[in-house]
């Protein structure tokens, strides 16, 4: 029996999704616990290593059954040492993750970036399926990337390949980006930047009802403006445009670039399905070049939350 089990672990700011996949991308058991981001997230290695000790207990299996742990971890990090130089929303701070994972659980533990284990999950089950080049963007509260070329995903001489968000997108007068650069695409295109931009369209757009609601309870939402342009809101489709104008010119540099046959968009901020999608699609095809835009399908991504567990577990399945 080919019966392997794979430890898919997606740590985010908030939670760390963790999950039991077998050889063909199933889940067999999916849970999370709180991230502890307290004392600069010393406690999270051991809070992960506690919870998957009990979870195999429960499910009364051989330790043997379980051939590894793909994990991923956001911020900036080297896959062959799985050490983490920087993960600003998790307290980290050069983080030997990959030494420390092991010797807690037990078991050999691969590392990658959670853009990339993002990517790799829609490849390998998700919207991308059965691709061998593939290009992926979230779109959350930041803006991730992932480059699959011939099916493997590209890290670059130090890990920051596929950091599309912080690609320069706004070249004069741009808003400050997490990474301390100006004009990030993560600055215009993220969930953070359309809360953002609507707000700053009040002063033009004082008719909006997305400023009636933001009189009425305080703030909006990037959903909430994502849904305002479903329904014609001349403001909120003002940023979407702008949104989609700067996505639609980014992707169709990096699709020239590497000549995809897919690219997927996820996170949060592609819940709005066609409201996006299609400007995107729109902005693509000007700025591509025509095969590149005849050789590559623009598709959301399948898999949700779990993309980063599936592909942390075909991590573990074929690098370990
Ligand atoms: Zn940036």
């Amino acid at each position: 029996m080919s019966d392997n089990w794979y430890i898919g672990i997606d740590l985010g700011g908030t939670s760390v999704k963790m999950a039991f996949i077998d050889d063909d991308a199933q889940i067999i058991d999916k849970w999370d616990i709180k991230t502890d981001t307290t004392n600069d997230g010393e406690n999270i290695v051991s809070d992960i290593s506690k919870s998957i000790k009990s979870k195999i207990e429960e499910h009364q299996k051989d330790k043997d059954l379980i051939k590894g742990i793909g994990m991923g971890a956001p911020g900036f990090l080297e896959m062959e040492t799985g050490f983490v130089y920087q993960a600003v929303n998790i307290g980290w701070k050069n983080y030997p993750l990959k030494e420390e994972l092991e010797k807690s659980v037990g078991l050999p533990v691969i590392v990658d970036n959670d853009a990339n284990i993002a990517a790799i999950g829609e490849m390998w089950r998700g919207a991308a399926e059965g691709a061998k080049d593939v290009l992926c963007i979230t779109l959350g509260t930041g803006v991730g990337g992932g480059v699959i070329a011939g099916g493997e995903i590209i890290h670059g001489v130090n890990g920051m390949a596929g950091e599309i968000g912080h690609t320069t997108a706004v070249t004069d007068g741009g808003v400050l980006c997490n990474c301390g650069k100006t004009g990030c695409l993560e600055t215009v295109s993220s969930a953070t930047a359309i809360r953002r931009m609507a707000i700053d369209g009040f002063r033009d757009h004082p008719e909006s009802p997305l400023k009636k609601q933001y009189d009425t309870n305080g703030d909006i939402s990037s959903k909430d403006v994502l849904d305002r342009a479903k329904e014609q809101d001349h403001l909120a489709m003002s940023v979407v445009k702008k949104v989609a104008f700067h996505l639609g010119f980014a992707l169709a540099s990096f699709a020239t670039t590497m000549n995809p046959s897919k690219i997927v968009i996820g996170g949060g901020v592609s819940k709005a399905g066609d409201t996006l999608l299609d400007p995107v699609k729109h902005y693509f095809k000007m700025y591509a070049l025509p095969r590149v835009n005849e050789g590559v399908e623009i598709v959301p991504a399948q898999l949700g939350n779990d993309a980063g567990v599936i592909g942390g577990a075909w991590l573990a399945k074929t690098k370990l």
